[in-house]
């Protein structure tokens, strides 16, 4: 397979109905010269998810999703770009033309291709040996005490692992692989003499397989005490990053889909546990915390994230990093805390466990008030320094929740003024200069941006739009008018700096000087956050009224931005001959912006 060429892509696009596309998914109805409907992507009542069929473009001005055909097809299916277009090409006859590439990359995709299938194989004799040999036995009969059917075990094509020293290893061979691809996807290891022996032994083993099913890797269970590690995964490879994965997200993605909820345990035998049981929803993070990543991976699927896990891990640093990537996504993060001593797996094995469990998960609250919650209780509140510290770590949590939160953040104030015996107006005072620990809407938590000033695509944010600072919405703005009327837009595209902008706004920016003519015919499909934002910024193009007038007025008042946070700066460098001069000059901008206000 080599890549798809220009013409062919043009022409998927060309073909593909996209309000066909988008309508096995969502009733969508005519409105104008645009089609509506509810947003297939958030739950919501009122319909907020747009369709342009003229420039083949979608946007949801709910949770901030966008894209074209292709990109719709690669969100809805959980499919790569070129299977998408794959996709797309076969349904609408479309003939796929392939261009002619560098041979190393044509062999290194044909390598990857026999690796999978070795995983793949693998897998299956794991699979075939947990039911058939004896000496797995004992295997099954603790999968079996620990509650889980046979119907479950296939479905996760759980296995065991032969005690052999060598059985995957000479299998491999057999079957015309080398010893170098068993050792590159993890099933093999060098020994301290230098001979190669099976990685996994004896142990039960639970395939580990991307959104599409592939398995990439592996978590092996001792089943004898004197085996070293109870876990063995695959260690990391080229192949294979537990950080990103998610235990039974392939079995898992459609029910997170239809809840647009994803609760988040443990372990393995967790999530196997709650798919028997019903809860069709459960992934594992394989570990005692959710990852950036993998928040990152559900951010496009959900809104709600429950994390149902050890209460004492839920308080954990790497939690908050979490809560960081999921602030301004329009995802919550709820903790549904487990007893001390007890899994989900324990418990759905329990007389009424199913109904416990579910109880929890409706129960589960905001990580932020969690945090608090925990914090609150372990603080010894006899000594001042012990509620000064927890003041401060309170005050941080709380400063982090997003804007529309005000109701739930003014409760936990409370909550925190009455236990530390503080007035409430200093514990809000307290939050309001706090340095919010996950970032949410301040502009200093922004992700960093690469080199090449694209952020990687599993990191675009679903920010509402309700969400968005007053200098974002001036600047989509403006950049909206730009498309609508180009020949005066050029202006004011290049008066534009990065000053101005918020950093995925000067990205947009950045784009449409690039692309004058037709910005969204050819979207970045590696940057799903820009390629969402220029279809927003296509769309209200079409949507909102554009005048010279209102387009010098924006731009002004972004140049009022950009001098007052010089002025800030100046003063904070103790320049105040420069801070003077600025303020000059903002005098006169401000007294400029009256004057076109009047016009306008
Ligand atoms: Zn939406």
């Amino acid at each position: 397979m080599a890549l798809i060429s220009p013409d062919s892509l043009e022409r998927v696009k060309q073909t593909a109905d996209i309000v066909e596309v988008i309508s096995a998914h969502t009733d969508l109805r005519r409105q104008g010269a645009r089609w509506v409907g509810l947003c297939p992507f958030h739950e919501e009542r009122t319909p907020s998810f747009s369709v342009d069929p003229q420039e083949k473009l979608y946007h949801c001005f709910g949770c901030g999703v966008g894209g074209d055909t292709i990109k719709f097809v690669e969100e809805k299916e959980g499919l790569s770009f070129t299977d998408a277009v794959e996709l797309l090409a076969d349904r609408y006859g479309v003939e796929l033309e392939r261009e002619k590439e560098d041979p190393r990359a044509e062999a290194r995709r044909q390598m990857r291709r026999r690796l999978e299938e070795l995983l793949d194989r693998t897998a299956a004799f794991y699979a075939a040996y947990l039911w058939d040999s004896e000496e797995a036995a004992k295997a099954r009969a603790y999968l079996g005490e620990r509650g889980l059917g046979e119907e479950v075990l296939r479905a996760f094509g759980v296995g065991f692992a032969p005690s052999a020293w060598d059985k995957i290893l000479l299998r491999g061979q057999r079957a015309g692989f080398k010893v170098d691809e068993l050792r590159e996807v993890g099933l093999a290891q060098r020994g301290r003499g230098g001979g190669e022996y099976d990685r996994f032994r004896s142990r039960i083993m639970f395939p580990i397989r991307d959104r599409r099913g592939r398995t990439l890797g592996f978590g092996g269970r001792a089943m004898r005490s004197d085996q070293g590690a109870k876990y063995v995964n695959t260690a990391e490879t080229d192949f294979f990053h537990k950080s990103q994965m998610l235990y039974g997200i392939d079995r898992a993605k459609a029910a997170i889909a239809k809840a647009a909820r994803a609760v988040v345990v443990e372990g393995y035998t967790d999530v196997l546990a709650l798919h028997q049981g019903g809860f069709e929803e459960a992934v594992g993070v394989m570990g005692t915390a959710i990852t950036e990543e993998q928040v990152a991976t559900l951010s496009g699927m959900v809104e709600e994230v429950v994390l149902a896990l050890d209460a004492d891990s839920a308080g954990q640093e790497a939690m908050l990093r979490a809560q960081r990537v999921a602030a301004g996504r329009r995802m919550r993060i709820l903790v549904a805390p487990m007893p001390a001593g007890e899994d989900p797996a324990d418990m759905m094995a329990a007389e009424g466990g199913a109904e416990r469990f579910r109880a929890l998960v409706e129960g589960a609250v905001e990580l932020s008030a969690f945090q608090v919650g925990l914090v609150l209780e372990r603080t010894d509140v006899s000594s001042p320094s012990e509620r000064d510290r927890a003041l401060n770590e309170t005050a941080s949590v709380m400063a982090a929740m997003e804007e529309g939160q005000v109701a739930s953040r003014e409760e936990l104030e409370r909550r925190v003024a009455e236990r530390l015996d503080l007035d409430p107006a200093t514990v809000r005072s307290r939050v309001v200069t706090a340095q919010p620990l996950s970032g949410g809407l301040s502009s200093s938590a922004e992700p960093e941006i690469s080199a090449s000033g694209r952020r990687s695509p599993q990191q675009a944010p679903r920010r509402a739009a309700a969400a968005l600072t007053s200098r974002e919405r001036r600047e989509r703005s403006l950049l909206a008018m730009c498309i609508a009327m180009p020949a005066e837009g050029r202006e004011f595209l290049d008066a534009l700096s990065e000053a101005h902008l918020s950093p995925l706004g000067a990205r947009a920016h950045a784009w449409l000087r690039e692309n004058p003519e037709d910005p969204a015919s050819n979207l970045p499909h590696d940057d799903a956050e820009l390629a969402a934002l220029i279809a927003e910024l296509v769309i209200l193009a079409g949507d909102e009224p554009a005048s010279a007038e209102s387009m010098k007025l924006n731009f002004l008042l972004l140049e009022q931005r950009r001098l007052e946070a010089e002025i800030s700066a100046a003063g904070e460098a103790d320049d105040y001959e420069r801070r003077a001069a600025l303020s000059r000059e903002r005098a006169a901008l401000v007294e400029r912006i009256a004057r076109t206000e009047r016009v306008g």
